[in-house]
């Protein structure tokens, strides 16, 4: 889902200004930009404007580097989109349920690692999913049935992915 041909850079914690990856000049800041840019999702290509997105910019050649903030900007534009929870919409419906990742992820039967992929905004669910999700968190009849289903002995053990 990252736009290709994009520099990136992990940019935890790392005081500006950093090395450009593209000139090599010491000049990468905080910038907001317009930025488009066109990503795969679910095995569709979509467009996707951000009219305001904070991703820091190199101002000697202009270079963009994409750190995990930009993403998750650029993927609650495409969430918005095309309707899907926004990342921190999932996460308080399931602390509303009093739920931890692990619980969740076993009533849904997905890994708990996409569970917290979903609500840290680096990963979209899928159309399918998001149905499932929204029908987990809005019906109590059909969460209680996936609640029992995760209960039952037969899917109580198994391997770990
Ligand atoms: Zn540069």
């Amino acid at each position: 889902m990252t736009p290709e041909n994009a520099q990136r850079i992990d940019s935890r914690d790392k005081p500006f200004p950093w090395r450009c990856p593209e000139c090599g000049k010491r000049e990468v800041r905080p910038a907001t930009v317009h930025h488009s840019s066109q990503i795969r999702h679910d095995g569709r290509l979509y467009s996707v404007e951000v009219p305001q997105l904070r991703v820091p910019q190199c101002e000697a050649c202009g270079e963009m580097v994409f750190d995990n903030d930009a993403d998750t900007q650029i993927y609650d534009a495409l969430r918005k989109q095309l309707s899907l929870l926004p990342a921190g919409q999932i996460r308080q419906n399931r602390e509303q349920l009093a739920l931890s990742q692990r619980e969740l992820a076993e009533h849904l039967g997905v890994a708990v690692e996409t569970i917290s992929r979903w609500e840290n905004g680096v990963l979209i669910q899928s159309r399918a999913m998001d149905r499932y999700l929204r029908v987990y968190f809005g019906v109590p009849a059909a969460r209680a049935a996936l609640v029992e289903h995760a209960a039952a002995p037969s899917f109580g053990t198994h391997v770990e992915e």
